[in-house]
């Protein structure tokens, strides 16, 4: 992206999140999601690092979220109530703790104290002389508005602070002084606690059910419960809607970080000796390993909790390296949100290409900038049909919000038209069917563009199933129900587009897997090297089976390793009466192969497995026709009826080709054996009635063992 590009996009985006932010937490009014919101915040403060001349001072970077609403009167925060850094990974997390290493000039690997983070709106309490007497929500930061007559509405915040009896205190690691200091600021200082007001997920329901029945207005989320119960001027309201409150940080009056209270772990337990409530989850981690293995568990138990949260905040625990961490920009060095992976994001649509599916119908879906959601990078998303484009008012280019929930395949939410730049370009119906290049149709009744071919998904579906068969490209685990998938979700059109599948295409499939993925990925890279009667037996040629695919291999005379052109030149250079001449090959398989060395369409293929990275190779045991001569078995015809028990069909028919014979399926005067297992069927009659010479197992064992 040029400067000036970006500089456009940075303004767009400061506006979009202007917009959203003001109504997030000014009006209480959630109109994108606080991941989206995210995720464009994350885009600009990517640009910003990029061109740094880009920052201005009212970017959405660099300040807190919300400004303080009029009607209320107006606390200035103490010490200011500063947001924090946002991770998503480990990488990132990691990252942090090297930064911190470079800030201080030495390896820190510092304890940590992980607590949840809660969803719900952040407020400082003033207890003085241990009796409440303001509360402040954050506002910008520095500056909050007074909500005190609605917090003390909140049933389990006590209006007086407890005081923790001597043996409470020691058993807390505090030494006299501490020990003092604390009770004086009881009597006569002030303490500060702060913390988030949420509202259960259990009241929250109950709530939305009342008001349903009272035909009022629902609580859109636990996160606006809170909001609009404790920014609103009616205390009945607030009390109400049953908040609580937990503490998440304590600042005692004339001391600095560390000093009384050594750690975050002990200020969590002081908190409590106080009287006000504290996560029981927040643990002291080790190290990042320890802070990681907490993030996993709470992340899967997230569910079972009775509140919302979003993640985990990461504080070194060690208060006393809070103030030389310090601050950047307007977050501290010193702790961390490591949220859960966001459910949506915003990216770029680059282009929309249509698929077709079972029914014939065809199904647009559109490529994505690659974005990560819920932890995993996608790519594609599905746009259901061209009735679904019209309403989102989807162009080429657009950026848009996509959501990812559990497993299921991703979609496009909204488009945000504010960030259009002139350069989108406007999507419309497919003219031609993209399997097959045939007429497309839509009937009046009905939403859906379809291929006029009935046939046509079936056709390619066989077709492409018989490619990834054993005895052709032989790319085991890649069943009709995979390819179907990768059909129906438009990954793939024939059978070298496989080839080209990407981790995070099949990431954004439904039920698949990191390790799924992987090994999907792990085969097509493996089996790019394929030989020249598989590679001709897998294209489905009309009539060319895997007998005719090998005669065909070996008339090519071709050795060594080839490529995809080498083997269209050499194909092409046989007429149809070449191929006649050849024992085996009658006139209409002959016509069906010259007709398809010259195909359009079967030559654009072929040539997409070249650029795909297909190449091909001769019959490791070199049976050409030539070396076929000097063989045992050279020209013998086999025929296997009824089943062996020493070897299955196929391991028996590879003997045969090895030693230079063929094997057929049906039984006729050219045939020379004829190998009979238990139950054999009318094939053994035919060899008698033609008097053929019939082999039991163990004479055929006898045969190709010597
Ligand atoms: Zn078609």
């Amino acid at each position: 992206m040029t400067y000036s590009e970006a500089k456009i996009r940075a303004a767009k985006l400061r506006e979009e999140i202007d917009f959203h932010r003001y109504n997030y937490h000014v009006l209480d009014r959630e109109t994108v999601a606080p991941a989206a919101l995210d995720s464009l915040k994350n885009e600009l403060f990517r640009l910003e690092r990029e061109f740094p001349t880009l920052i201005t001072p009212d970017s959405p970077t660099q300040r807190v979220a919300g400004r303080p609403l009029d009607k209320f009167s107006k606390i200035e925060h103490s010490e200011p109530m500063i947001s924090l850094f946002d991770a998503f990974s480990e990488e990132e997390m990691c990252a942090w703790e090297e930064r911190n290493d470079n800030y201080l000039g030495r390896r820190f690997r510092p304890e940590y104290y992980c607590e949840l983070k809660l969803d719900g709106l952040a407020v400082s309490l003033q207890y003085r002389q241990g009796l409440l007497v303001r509360a402040a929500t954050r506002g910008d930061g520095k500056i909050g508005e007074d909500v005190t007559n609605n917090i003390k509405t909140i049933g389990s915040l006590p209006l007086k602070l407890r005081r923790p009896t001597e043996k409470e205190l020691i058993d807390l690691g505090l030494d006299k002084a501490a020990r003092t200091k604390i009770g004086q600021l009881l009597t006569a200082g002030v303490i500060e606690i702060r913390g988030e007001a949420i509202m259960t997920k259990a009241v929250f329901e109950e709530l939305n059910k009342k008001y349903a029945r009272q035909g009022r207005p629902l609580l859109a989320n636990t996160r606006n419960g809170v909001a609009g119960s404790i920014r609103q001027l009616d205390p009945k309201i607030a009390a109400e809607r049953k908040l609580e409150f937990y503490a998440y940080d304590i600042l005692l009056d004339g001391y600095n970080r560390g000093e009384t209270i050594a750690t975050r772990a002990q200020a969590d337990k002081l908190s409590a000796l106080l009287g006000i409530k504290t996560l029981r989850q927040n643990r002291v981690s080790v190290d990042l390993t320890a802070v990681f293995a907490f993030y996993r568990a709470t992340e899967k138990n997230r569910a079972r909790l009775p509140f919302h949260i979003d993640g985990v905040v990461v504080k070194v625990n060690d208060l006393k390296m809070w103030p030389v961490l310090g601050v950047v920009g307007k977050a501290p060095r010193y702790e961390m949100a490591y949220k859960f992976s966001a459910e949506q994001a915003t990216t770029e649509v680059r282009e929309v290409v249509w698929q077709v599916g079972r029914t014939g119908a065809l199904t647009p879906t559109a490529l994505l900038e690659p974005v990560k959601v819920g932890g995993v990078t996608i790519s594609r998303s599905t746009l259901h049909n061209f009735d679904e484009i019209r309403r989102l008012d989807l162009k080429i280019n657009d950026t848009v919000i996509i959501e990812r929930s559990g497993d299921v395949i991703p979609k496009v939410l909204t488009v945000l038209k504010n960030l259009r730049t002139g350069r989108e370009r406007e999507i419309f119906p497919p003219k031609v069917c993209p399997m097959c290049g045939g007429e497309v149709i839509k009937e009046k009744d009905e939403v859906a563009y379809r291929c006029a071919d009935k046939r046509c998904y079936a056709v390619n579906l066989r077709r492409i199933g018989h490619f990834v068969s054993k005895g052709a490209a032989d790319l085991e685990g890649l069943g009709p129900k995979l390819i179907e998938q990768f059909l129906t979700s438009g990954l793939i059109k024939d059978a070298a587009d496989l080839y080209v599948l990407r981790k995070e295409d099949l990431l954004g499939l439904e039920r698949f897997a990191e390790k799924k993925a992987d090994n999907v990925i792990k085969m097509m890279a493996d089996r790019r090297v394929l030989t020249v009667e598989r590679f001709i037996y897998g294209l489905g040629i009309r009539h060319v089976g895997e007998e005719t695919a090998a005669l065909l291999a070996e008339a090519l005379r071709l050795s060594g390793k080839i490529s995809i052109p080498e083997l269209i030149r050499a194909g092409q250079k046989f007429q149809a009466d070449d191929w006649e001449k050849m024992s085996d090959i009658g006139p209409i398989v002959a016509r069906s192969i010259v007709a398809f060395w010259h195909d359009k369409h079967d030559l654009e293929l072929l040539k997409k497995f070249h650029d795909n990275g297909v190449t091909l190779r001769a019959t490791a045991s070199g049976s050409t026709a030539a070396a076929l001569a000097g063989k045992k078995l050279a020209g013998r015809v086999f025929v296997l009826t009824g089943s062996l028990s020493g070897l299955t069909r196929g391991e028996a028919k590879d003997k045969i080709k090895i030693l230079g014979g063929k094997t057929k399926e049906n039984v006729t005067r050219e045939t020379d054996y004829v190998v009979v297992g238990a139950d054999p069927g009318s094939k053994y009659e035919q060899a008698k009635k033609l008097g053929i010479k019939i082999l039991t197992e163990e004479e055929f064992l006898q045969i190709i063992k010597g």
